[in-house]
């Protein structure tokens, strides 16, 4: 196998072998941008190494050929005393991970090759020193695993009050000799000074950085497989530490919060690789390089114009300038925003650079759930105390913390928190996943906290400079002398930058309004509009509503839905009707039981001509009751509490007596559904009759009426008898179906497709039941476990298990189709706003998927997106 590629030799598409950095250092070496030359060492060579516990036979032979190439090229070698090459051995894996794993720079100094360099560099000792004190720092830190904090504490004893430009060659050859020092001490070796093996060693440390505990809580966060691997790039090395005439930046294609065209980008002069990012000076906003460097900055923007129409979308990229020498040292497509993902969809259309279609596919069901979640109401009186910059949109309210450990600890108590950081590095990941946002006061739009919060969808305001953040106070001050403490309730708006003391109540997005019907007036509600026309357009799937109330099926209809998939009956028994279901169940006579039914038909057909009416034509489909037994009965150890005291009367003895006959260990597997129905004389007739009743004085209502619970098609047969019985009595045409939601429904699909006209998949307990895993209780006693083994990535509640219930899925489908041509079939279950369960679905031939309200867009676009 071929384990190294150069540069030349790749290109974007091989991302799953080059990692995405190697794929796209390659595409812009290929484009003819200026890359400094290297090679990438592939992710199947860190699998191997992962797996074995060894780089695989030849890679150190390929490497070093690959290593005299470029030495030959550079017309330097690696590290050497007179003239040293100095390379970067970087992580980069298929999906970006900002800042998760390792990377090593200025790789190749020791003390002799320190003089070289020096040499090179016209004899500018400086660099030299703050070159090799870099290396030792990192390679201390990331190689060696020593606490990096020991080698900051060291720098800023150095530098007191000044900035570490300040620092002269003499102090920083001193500051190497320190860390040197601090190696010794921590590892008991010395710094490794040979070239070749800082090299062999940095590249194993970036194969192990991929299961650092932040890479693995990172993959998870981001649902990014844990067995993809790293690739690794080494490269030449370009400065941009020489002195002002050089410097490093970051920059977007556009403004990845608006997707607004133009310069976004920031810049640190006399700078080196992560210094932008970690705001240890502050940092210049990218317009201000053309002053300072005219020629650079030109090149820049044009290469930014070519990127673009290269990749047909927004790209952030990292550059440095040596001396007046422009070099791109990476680029992607970016991180956005939800919002701009939308208006730089369609702007890309609009610049005829992608197709609707297309367009449709840039953008992601999650993105518009997002685009759905409130914001401050703008009318609401609220105490500002501070503007930041809006890094990543939306309104979080929470208690302030201070640190990543107590935002972790909070969330699991359940409180809403707002991590509150001067600036935010990767060892703050799990307080940011925990946090409802994240506020910093110092860094860009560019800065770790941006970037990451961008990519997870978390609200964040960074840069507010104002603000005096003391973490070891666990406080922050805004001006007018405002003290906020840990505890405190502070609301940021991630969408204009605000930061506001107390808790600012919140409203419908604008997205939201629109889809209750407001006309689109601003660039984004317009730029939703257009995709989701589209998406309906080409989708195949239908989209229904899980709804049981009017209410929730006007507001169905309003957001799309072209249906109802799901309407329970359950709720129609509880509350004040929980007396008479009460009494049906614990009936000892016919004439009791009957009383109770009569009582119940007449509200059960209010219900559903409310919603019949709410549908207005469109097809309705009515689950008969299911829930569990003991959700209608009275609670068994209360019962039992109370038949022990001398209060108790006889009817409480007679209720326990009763209660404990139909006591049952396992619910969920035990009297429900069309259990219920056979073995309840009359109550499934009861919800019959009064759905044909409500059907016939809503003119144009579309009845389904859905057992549920099926294991047999006997079970089935004898519900739908009756059932088809009352219906043409009353002169009502109604589907008669069932939900596939036991496993032996599933694998008897043609059976039980004789006895029914439609199939709705129940995906909770069809997942509950072909696990085995009680959806009530499994999450939270072992599923972090399951996720940590990766036994699944995701909780198979949330996204549809493929590989099992979807084979059960697909059996259903086939036997189902082959007994019935024109079976109708569907999705009921929580998956059915899943995106990738709605993929799924359409991937397996399902007519309609069926989801809360809430989430009929995001199942609208997804059926879009599944359809191209
Ligand atoms: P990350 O994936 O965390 O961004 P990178 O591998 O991109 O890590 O590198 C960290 C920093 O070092 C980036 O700012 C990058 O531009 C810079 N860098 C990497 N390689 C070189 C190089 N050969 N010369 C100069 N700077 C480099
Ligand atoms: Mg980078
Ligand atoms: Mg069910």
């Amino acid at each position: 196998a071929k384990y190294v590629y150069d540069f030349t030799e790749g290109n974007r598409n091989l991302k799953d072998l080059l990692g995405g950095k190697g794929a796209n250092l390659a595409e812009m070496t290929n484009l003819g941008l200026p890359v400094p030359p290297g090679f990438t060492i592939t992710t199947d060579a860190c699998r191997h190494y992962l797996a074995e516990g060894a780089a695989p036979e030849g890679l150190e032979r390929e490497v070093a050929g690959q290593l005299e190439a470029l030495e030959s090229r550079m017309g330097r070698k690696l590290g050497q005393a007179g003239d040293p090459l100095l390379v970067s051995v970087r992580s980069g894996a298929k999906f970006s991970m900002p800042g998760m794993m390792e990377t090593v720079l200025n790789i190749g100094l020791n003390d002799e090759s320190v003089h070289g360099l020096a040499k090179q560099a016209g004899g500018n000792d400086r660099f030299a020193w703050d070159s090799y004190r870099r290396l030792i720092q990192m390679f201390g830190k990331t190689v060696l695993g020593i606490d990096g904090d020991l080698f900051e504490e060291a720098l800023d004893e150095l530098k007191g009050r000044r900035q570490d430009t300040d620092l002269d060659a003499g102090e920083l050859q001193r500051l190497v000799e320190t860390y040197k020092g601090i190696v010794r001490e921590q590892t008991g070796k010395e710094f490794p000074t040979d070239p070749r093996e800082q090299m062999r060693l940095a590249v194993l440390a970036v194969f192990d950085s991929w299961n650092a505990p932040r890479a693995i809580l990172y993959r998870r966060q981001e649902r990014i497989p844990a067995d993809l691997g790293t690739a690794v790039n080494i490269m030449a090395m370009v400065f941009g530490n020489y002195g002002d005439d050089s410097g490093t930046g970051v920059a977007f294609t556009r403004d990845p919060g608006s997707g607004r065209q133009g310069i976004y980008g920031d810049y640190l002069q006399n700078a080196q690789g992560e210094d932008v990012v970690a705001g240890i000076r502050n940092t210049i906003p990218l317009e201000d390089l053309e002053h300072l460097d005219k020629d650079s900055y030109d090149e820049l923007v044009g290469i930014m114009e070519t990127l673009e129409n290269h990749y047909k979308d927004l790209c952030d990229i990292e550059f440095t300038v040596e001396r007046g020498k422009l070099w791109m040292l990476q680029t992607r497509v970016g991180k956005r925003t939800a919002a701009a993902a939308f208006c730089i969809a369609t702007q890309l259309v609009d610049q005829g650079l992608i197709t609707l279609d297309e367009a449709v596919t840039r953008v992601t069901g999650d993105q518009l759930a997002q685009l759905m979640f409130p914001r401050f109401d703008a009318d609401a009186p609220k105490k500002k105390i501070a503007k930041g910059m809006n890094a990543s949109p939306g309104a979080a309210v929470g208690k302030a913390v201070f640190s990543s450990e107590r935002a972790v600890e909070l969330a699991g108590q359940g409180e809403d928190v707002i991590l509150v950081r001067r600036e935010t590095n990767p060892d703050d990941l799990a307080g940011m996943i925990a946090a409802k946002g994240i506020l910093t006061s110092r860094g860009g739009k560019t800065s770790h906290a941006a970037v990451v919060a961008r990519g997870m969808g978390k609200t964040c305001v960074c840069g507010a400079e104002e603000l005096e953040v003391s973490v070891s106070r666990r406080t922050f001050t805004a001006p007018g002398g405002v003290v906020v403490s840990e505890g405190d309730v502070i609301s940021i708006d991630g969408t204009t930058g605000q930061v506001f003391l107390g808790e600012v109540p919140v409203v419908d997005s604008a997205v939201v309004e629109y889809f209750e019907g407001a006309s689109p007036d601003d660039d984004l509600v317009r730029a939703v509009d257009r995709v989701m026309r589209h998406a309906d357009g080409v989708r195949r799937l239908g989209v229904r509503a899980n709804a049981d109330t009017p209410e929730d099926a006007a507001r169905a209809r309003r957001f799309g839905g072209e249906g109802i998939g799901l309407c329970r009956t359950e709720h129609m028994f509880l509350g004040e009707r929980r007396q008479l279901v009460e009494d049906l169940v614990l009936a000892t006579t016919d004439d009791q039981r009957q009383a109770a039914l009569d009582a119940l038909e007449p509200l059960q057909k209010t219900d559903f001509i409310g919603i019949f009416q709410a549908m207005d034509g469109a097809p309705v489909t009515i689950r008969l009751i299911d829930p569990p037994l003991h959700e209608f009965l009275p609670d068994i150890i209360d019962l039992s509490v109370k038949a022990a005291t001398d209060q108790a009367t006889s009817k409480d003895h007679e209720l326990l007596a009763a209660v404990k006959r139909l006591h049952e260990q396992n619910p969920m597997l035990g009297l429900r559904g069309v259990r219920l129905g056979l073995v309840i004389p009359g109550l499934f007739t009861m919800q019959v009759r009064a759905i044909a009743q409500a059907a016939k004085e809503v003119p144009g209502a579309k009845p389904e009426i859905m057992i549920p619970l099926v294991a047999a098609v006997q079970e089935l047969e004898s519900v739908r008898e009756e059932a088809a019985a009352i219906l043409t009595e009353a002169g009502v045409d109604a589907l008669i179906g069932t939900m596939i939601e036991v496993p032996r429904a599933a694998l008897t699909a043609a059976q039980i497709a004789e006895a029914a006209e439609f199939f709705s998949f129940g995906t909770n307990d069809l997942t509950q039941m072909a696990w085995g895993f009680s959806r009530d209780d499994v999450e939270a006693a072992f599923f972090s476990r399951y996720l940590d083994l990766g036994i699944f990535g995701v909780s198979p509640f949330e996204t549809l298990d493929r590989e099992g219930v979807g084979r059960l899925m697909r059996i259903a489908v086939e036997e189902g189709r082959s007994a019935r041509p024109d079976l109708h079939l569907g999705i009921c279950g929580e998956h059915g706003g899943d995106p990738d369960s709605v993929h799924f679905c359409h991937e397996i031939g399902l007519d309609y998927v069926s989801c809360s309200p809430f989430r009929i867009p995001v199942a609208r676009l997804e059926a879009g997106r599944a359809a191209l």
